[in-house]
């Protein structure tokens, strides 16, 4: 993994000549991480760029989170861009709508976990338990490090069941536990789909596909996209299917920044 900026004579020469379709996932690339999801802002900056690169014809955009569709769109705030909610499972955007399809029993599952959850959890202090529909997300970033263990102690019991029986999915983010419906669907497949669509929107047209990220779910696009586009990890380099690397959500500005300027030149 490089970083990115060591590369950037030698990538501005290969991305000159292009049009982009750039993923962008939202908390921990765009918004700083937060102490409570409600708390994550993406900084008036970045809305400005992201306005800028929507208004480019050589540009294409998604946010691509794990939060569910309505409240990544909330945050957002902003029209004629593509949204995939729930780690891939709701797209929506111009002229796009998917969802990935949830059977009333899939529902009924999360509804008794998320209720065990509750019940169990009360006397914990600073858990938070986000229902999304089509995931819950188990938040303990401010929960006390001597309680954490017992978080999830909690969660295993409440969840063994299913996950055993393939009736959910585990997946682990940065101080969150989600719990996923089991669909064969993830941010990779949602990118996948999404480029697909757009070749055949746009027929000759080529966008290359730049996905930035930050977490463990962001991984699945990272590896979809090998040998296809460019991908960046946010945070310290570690072992990943991406490329390159950048080290905060202030240097994913600058580079969108930078790719603007490509084009604007
Ligand atoms: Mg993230």
């Amino acid at each position: 993994m490089d970083y990115l900026f060591d590369e950037w004579e030698k990538l501005k020469s290969r991305l000159k000549l292009k049009d982009f379709f750039i993923f962008l996932d939202y908390d921990g690339t765009l918004a700083p991480i937060a102490e409570t999801p409600q708390q994550a802002f993406m900084p008036e900056q970045t809305r400005r760029l992201l306005e800028s690169l929507l208004r480019n014809p050589h540009f294409k955009m998604a946010i691509v989170s794990g939060r569910e569709l309505k409240d990544i769109k909330k945050r957002v705030g902003l029209e004629n861009i593509i949204y995939v909610g729930n780690h891939g499972a709701q797209i929506q955007g111009p002229k796009i709508k998917f969802s990935a399809p949830v059977y009333q029993k899939s529902r009924a599952t999360l509804e008794r976990i998320k209720n065990d959850l509750t019940a169990k959890l009360t006397s914990v202090k600073g858990v938070i338990l986000e229902d999304k529909g089509l995931s819950l997300s188990l938040h303990y970033r401010l929960v006390d490090k001597k309680d954490i263990t017992r978080v999830k102690t909690i969660l295993h019991e409440s969840i063994i069941l299913y996950l055993v029986k393939n009736k959910i999915k585990l997946k682990y983010g940065k101080m969150v536990f989600e719990i996923c419906l089991p669909f064969d669907w993830d941010k990779g497949k949602a990118v996948l789909w999404l480029l697909a669509r757009q070749k055949f929107a746009s027929g000759e047209k080529m966008f290359v596909p730049i996905y930035i990220g930050d977490d463990v779910t962001d991984e699945d696009a990272f590896k979809a996209l090998q040998n296809k586009g460019l991908t960046i990890f946010v945070g310290r380099p570690k072992p990943s299917y991406a490329q390159y690397y950048l080290n905060s959500p202030g240097q994913v500005n600058k580079f969108l920044g930078r790719i603007i300027s490509l084009k604007e030149a």
